[in-house]
């Protein structure tokens, strides 16, 4: 097989050179000319049982040649036989969960976690019962009705690391999904060690550029043919516009991953020496648990950190108002550096105290560093981090 920048580049262009195009092509049908009754038909059976492809793909939400395409792509880079799109990450989290009632009403998971997937499994919304667990106590608390098993590494937003090997080990037989989102299959292959699926928000590193939501799930054919049958009957659709955008951003992947990365080790080095800074969280400062596992299970660090501002929450907030160049926002994985509130924005949704219990306190803030000169990124932050200084020091207590 090829090396991963090559095949960011080339996955997903099949039949492109015999259709003498170069771009690929995008169809928008909706509805595809059925004349002969008969083959429709099978064509329906076989989409709506799950295939990945049939003769005629009848109807939009069933299949979509474009969409298939990106699907296609992702697979090669996760090394899966199969990967399934959905209109976004959550939609493909919902697509797994209602897949695995078959097998079971219990679904073990390891915090912390992105704080809607948090909340989806808290809530019981897809009628599943969540037992949140450290790594540790994935083994003993394993029932016979235990369906999946639910990891994020790096886990967001404090970066810890899981361990996937010893993770797959302690499930047993009951498949572990690793959302790899803050990795990419530039740093991470969970399948290769020994995950049954693999989720992506795609929304943030693979589309790239904060204008596509998506999400993939990548596995084996068996298990993608029921999440297939679910997004068929529930809608989690992918538009075959962003997956045309999604797969358009795939060949520089590697080249933003490794820059942001760069960047983001040199900031956490600085952040971690100044001195309205009380803690910086990231993997490449050894500083998040499990931090050992970058060199093996995970290629690099990775360009998310979170840090603590020593003034608390309203030294946080001012850095937030001060920045100029950071984009102050939620998501991840642009091009552009964005920075953020957990316990404020993405992890609101999470009771006190689990977020306390998680490390998200009032004075952290998430970095997701992007692509821009490195130096140009520490002078914005560090004229935030002054600027948040002259919060009155009551306020900052
Ligand atoms: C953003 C995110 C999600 C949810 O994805 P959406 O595309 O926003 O639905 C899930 N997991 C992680 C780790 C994320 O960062």
């Amino acid at each position: 097989m090829t090396r991963l920048e090559t095949r960011l580049v080339h996955a997903g262009r099949d039949g492109l050179r015999e259709a003498c195009v170069h771009a690929p092509p995008i169809d928008l049908s909706t509805t595809y000319p059925v004349a002969d009754l008969e083959a429709g038909t099978a064509s329906f059976d076989a989409l709506v049982a799950g295939e990945a492809s049939a003769a005629n793909p009848i109807y939009a939400r069933l299949h979509n040649p474009t969409v298939a395409r990106t699907e296609s792509a992702l697979a090669r880079l996760e090394g899966s036989e199969a990967c399934v799109a959905f209109g976004s990450g959550m939609a493909a989290l919902t697509a797994v969960l209602m897949a695995r009632r078959a097998h079971g009403g219990h679904v073990l998971v390891v915090r912390p976690l992105y704080g809607t997937s948090d909340h989806l499994l808290a809530s019981g919304l897809c009628g599943l019962e969540a037992e949140f667990v450290t790594a540790d106590r994935i083994a003993a608390s394993i029932r016979p009705d235990t369906a999946l098993v639910i990891v994020e590494t790096p886990a967001n937003p404090t970066v810890d690391l899981v361990d996937i090997r010893a993770a797959v080990a302690a499930a047993g037989s009951v498949p572990v999904l690793v959302d790899s989102t803050f990795a990419t299959p530039v740093l991470q292959n969970p399948l290769a060690l020994g995950a049954r699926y693999v989720l992506h928000s795609a929304t943030k590193f693979l589309g790239g550029h904060g204008d596509v939501i998506a999400g993939v799930v990548c596995c084996e054919d068996a298990l993608a043919q029921p999440l297939r049958t679910v997004r068929a009957a529930t809608g989690g659709l992918l538009h075959p516009l962003a997956a045309y955008l999604l797969h358009r951003g795939l060949p520089t992947l590697s080249l933003r991953v490794e820059r942001a990365q760069a960047n983001a080790q040199t900031l956490a080095e600085r952040l971690a020496a100044h001195p309205r800074v009380a803690r910086v969280f990231h993997p490449g400062l050894g500083t998040v648990r499990n931090a050992h596992l970058v060199g093996s299970q995970m290629a690099g660090p990775g360009s998310l950190m979170a840090f603590e501002l020593a003034g608390g929450y309203d030294a946080a907030a001012a850095v937030m108002r001060a920045v100029r160049l950071m984009t102050p926002a939620v998501s991840l994985g642009s091009v552009d550096t964005l920075i953020q509130h957990p316990s404020g924005l993405t992890h609101r949704v999470v009771g006190a105290a689990d977020k306390a219990a998680n490390g998200i306190t009032d004075g952290l803030l998430r970095l997701s560093v992007g692509i821009e000169h490195v130096d140009d990124l520490w002078s914005d932050l560090a004229q935030a981090l002054d600027a948040a200084a002259t919060v009155p020091a009551a306020q900052a207590a």
